[in-house]
């Protein structure tokens, strides 16, 4: 994708600034907005003078128009699980409206559409891996529902618009994704036993520690939403990173790569956490030619001047 007028929601976010940039670096024009409630305005601060860059702070969730696009690149959500147990209306809000509204933006200019959708589709998953096919395993009536049945009705959304109005959609299930940029204070676990080792404070896991992530680098990320977003698929594709971890073998392996001898603590596990977490990648391989490079370990050492330089604001916790 060059040369292209792109929409990018959620621009201030993690995602949605790396993306701004990989879209910008390949020469195309980009109007991020974002109406910065999780996100930091900070994270396109390196951008503002750029002339091909656009930012205007807008609510999704009202209709909007930011004049003809050629792609509408739709990442604007809380993402967090302790953001959207905050925002917990805002969530099922942007998850709904916000999204059939950047719909109609696709639809009018005729603009391609590419919607983040998430793993937590697949809720605590009873298959493992998770291919595309599984229809998931989610409470609707749980603290998680906000989130999990605000993405679900997104990708029942984005299916009806290429399905009735012939909109060139394109849906990424994201799998935990981490790098410069993750909101340190947003509760997410890489952001919260980085902090925490760098200030040698002691690393928060809940639960046992047992249940799993599966953990993928910003870069690699982003080169897969790219090349899915060039794509003829209209149903959904699993991006992420397949290595597995349980968050007590995370933790040590932070503490290593940090050097620091402080103690794991234990604390409860949040209700409804997915006990285990890896995306069956075969059809983002078959179709897009896509695999991650960059396994945890060095993706944790490229974050660590990020975490470094903002390791002192305040952390919050899911429990
Ligand atoms: P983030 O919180 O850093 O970014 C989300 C951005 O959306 C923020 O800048 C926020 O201010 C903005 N936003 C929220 N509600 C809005 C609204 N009503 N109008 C305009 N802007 C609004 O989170 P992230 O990790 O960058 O996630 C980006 C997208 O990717 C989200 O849709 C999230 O669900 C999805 N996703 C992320 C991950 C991950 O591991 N990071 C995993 C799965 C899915
Ligand atoms: N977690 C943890 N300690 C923390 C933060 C999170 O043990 O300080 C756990 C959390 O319970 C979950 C996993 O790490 O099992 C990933 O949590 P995160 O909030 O990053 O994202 P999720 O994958 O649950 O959406």
């Amino acid at each position: 994708m060059n040369s292209k007028r792109i929409l990018v929601t959620g621009a201030a976010g993690f995602l949605g600034s790396h993306l701004c940039d990989a879209l910008l670096d390949a020469g195309n024009s980009v109007i991020g907005v974002d109406n910065l409630s999780t996100g930091n305005a900070a994270n396109l601060a390196h951008r503002q003078n750029e002339p091909r860059f656009d930012f205007t702070e807008i609510d999704i969730c009202q209709p909007f128009d930011v004049g003809e696009v050629d792609f509408v690149f739709n990442f604007a959500s809380p993402a967090s699980p302790v953001d959207y147990a905050r925002l917990g209306v805002e969530t099922l809000l942007v998850g709904s409206a916000g999204t059939i509204n950047t719909l109609e933006v696709a639809k009018k200019y005729q603009a391609g559409y590419l919607h983040a959708s998430t793993s937590e589709c697949y809720g605590d998953p009873e298959v493992h891996p998770q291919p595309e096919t599984y229809w998931g395993n989610v409470n609707p009536v749980g603290p998680r529902s906000v989130y999990d049945e605000a993405k679900r009705f997104s990708e029942a959304a984005v299916m009806a618009y290429h399905r009735y109005h012939h909109v060139n959609t394109h849906l990424v299930r994201i799998f935990n994704t981490y790098g410069p940029r993750l909101q340190i204070n947003d509760g997410r676990v890489i952001s919260n036993l980085m902090t925490q080792a760098l200030r040698g404070e002691p690393l928060t896991v809940y639960g046992d520690g047992t249940q799993t992530r599966s953990f993928c680098y910003v870069s690699d990320l982003i080169a897969g939403i790219l090349a899915l977003a060039d794509s003829n698929e209209h149903l959904p594709v699993n991006i992420g990173n397949p290595d597995e971890w349980t968050i007590l073998s995370c933790a040590e392996e932070i503490l290593k790569l940090i050097g620091s001898d402080k103690k794991i603590v234990f604390k409860p596990l949040p209700q409804d956490d997915p006990t285990r977490r890896r995306p069956d990648i075969s059809k983002a391989i078959r179709l897009l030619g896509w695999t991650p490079k960059i396994q945890l370990r060095q993706g944790l050492e490229m974050s660590l001047g990020y975490f470094r330089a903002n390791a002192e604001i305040g952390l919050v916790q899911n429990s």
